[in-house]
């Protein structure tokens, strides 16, 4: 069995562990960090950002889905979902310190400057998408420019097409690996291919990770361990660690598309989601989106045999996506072999969503499409989330019942966000670090050995 000693262990290098494994490298703490990662780095790959490519670094080739049979994206690779997401970057909502004492203002406010977070040039955000947002103008809605965790100007070329949604080609689009990039230079640990099973846990104490690398089992040892797995990995690892709260309810900003034909060329190589709407008194998000042009066949057939056939239409075709603030309720639970996901939707959820779709329909017709054409897309589970939830499981200082165990990734979400996750996750991670290194620091004044062969 392979064996290390590191001074913190992170599990998990999408936006959670990467922000956390780049923050803790940074700041010269001279900490031995080792983050391990599932997937491997496809970044320079020829398939990356390509559908076979998008298909072997998800989850079941991209068909995972719950009891209920809706579809959940779940990419595994260096990265964790941003290498797949649409870019769009929202604010922590007041609720976090209101609710839950949670102050992200500073964090997020120094995110925002670093990545240079903004919606992109009019210019840039599509002619038809524009349309809609126009629409929707037209009827009262006051939808905004979408802010975007995208540079334009870093792509050579910018061709996003859409395409971005399989793995970003031309480079606009930032991506939670560059920061796992910037930790590797500051000198942590990567380990791409290594699964973690569980915790290691002495007197109510982590002390380290077990799991597999290419094959191989291995066992790490550290006093500090950061879960960063997402909202379904996490859970998993805990529940394997003996936490078998972990995954009892969850949240996924359930989502469908509402779709229109129009009598000119529709969204489906705009950039995606470059316009929003949130409507937190019903708790939905409106945004412009369409599934990328393969994709789109494969939804429908989930929808009904007439559906597919629908597909020469997509050129023309305009989408309003509907995110839903969906209340806690479902599972995800480890079997033997693998997990289950259940998440149905509560009949609070149904009634918003039926409101949100007429609202969606009333743009569309505004927008010029053909009223007899437009129809809603089955449900899907864009951002697991909710599942080791804070002040249930987590203190505020997103630690767990086990000492020195924390968790840092979308499954601290004490509730729906309804909202893209990726802002406030990083703006977590920043906090949690600054944290971490604030307490190595008392612990080494204290004379408390930070040592991992304590
Ligand atoms: C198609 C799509 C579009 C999206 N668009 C947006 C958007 O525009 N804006 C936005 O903010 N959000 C968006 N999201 C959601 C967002 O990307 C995710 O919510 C976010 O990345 C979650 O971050 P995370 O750190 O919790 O986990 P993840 O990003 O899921 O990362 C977890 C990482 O942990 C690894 N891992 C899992 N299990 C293990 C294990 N046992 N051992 C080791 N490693 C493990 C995984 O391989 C993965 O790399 C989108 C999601 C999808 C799927």
């Amino acid at each position: 069995m392979l064996q290390k000693e590191t001074d913190v262990i992170i599990v998990g290098s999408g936006p959670g562990g990467a922000t956390v494994a780049r923050e803790l490298a940074r700041s010269n703490a001279g900490l031995g960090i080792t983050l391990l990662e599932h997937g491997r780095d496809w970044r320079t790959s020829p398939l990356y950002g390509t559908y076979p490519g998008g298909m072997m670094y998800t989850d079941k080739a991209s068909f995972l889905t719950t009891q209920e049979g809706l579809s959940i994206v779940r990419p595994l690779l260096v990265g964790g979902a941003t290498s797949m997401y649409c870019g769009c970057a929202a604010r922590p909502l007041p609720w976090w310190n209101v609710r839950y004492g949670i102050d992200l203002d500073a964090t997020t406010d120094q995110t925002m400057a670093e990545l240079h977070i903004a919606p992109l040039p009019p210019a840039l955000r599509g002619t038809a998408s524009t349309r809609i947002a126009a629409a929707a103008a037209d009827l009262g809605l006051d939808w905004q420019p979408q802010e975007k965790f995208m540079q334009p100007e870093r792509a050579g070329d910018f061709t996003c097409g859409a395409t971005c949604m399989l793995g970003c080609r031309c480079g606009a689009k930032w991506n939670a690996a560059e920061y796992v990039d910037e930790a590797v230079q500051n000198g942590i640990d990567l380990w791409t291919g290594a699964k973690v099973e569980r915790v290691l846990v002495n007197g109510g104490t982590a002390v380290g990770v077990w799991g597999k690398w290419r094959g191989k089992a291995f066992a790490i040892y550290a006093p500090v361990v950061v879960l960063a797995a997402g909202g379904i990995g996490t859970p998993l690892i805990l529940q394997h660690t003996g936490l078998t709260a972990a995954g009892q309810g969850m949240t996924m900003d359930t989502t469908v598309m509402v779709y229109g034909l129009a009598p000119f060329k529709g969204i489906g190589n705009e950039p995606p989601m470059t316009w929003s709407y949130a409507d937190d008194d019903l708790g939905v998000l409106f945004s412009t989106l369409i599934d990328p042009w393969l994709n789109y066949p494969i939804v429908m057939l989930r929808k009904g045999p007439a559906y597919p056939l629908t597909w020469h239409r997509w050129g023309r075709t305009l989408g309003v996506m509907i995110k839903l603030k969906d209340e806690i309720s479902g599972y995800v639970r480890a079997q033997k072999r693998g997990f289950t996901v259940s998440k149905g939707l509560t009949d609070h959820d149904r009634q918003r969503l039926a409101a949100a779709e007429a609202v969606a329909g009333r743009i569309l017709r505004q927008a010029g499409c053909d009223p007899h054409t437009i129809f809603t897309t089955p449900l899907r589970g864009t951002h697991p989330s909710g599942t080791v939830r804070l002040g249930e499981m987590l203190t505020a200082d997103l630690e767990t019942e086990i000492r020195n165990l924390y968790v840092c990734d979308a499954s601290v979400f004490p509730e729906a966000l309804a909202r893209p996750t990726v802002l406030t996750i990083i703006a977590l991670g920043k906090r949690l670090a600054a944290q971490l290194l604030r307490k190595q620091s008392t612990d080494s004044t204290d004379g408390t050995d930070y040592d991992a062969s304590a």
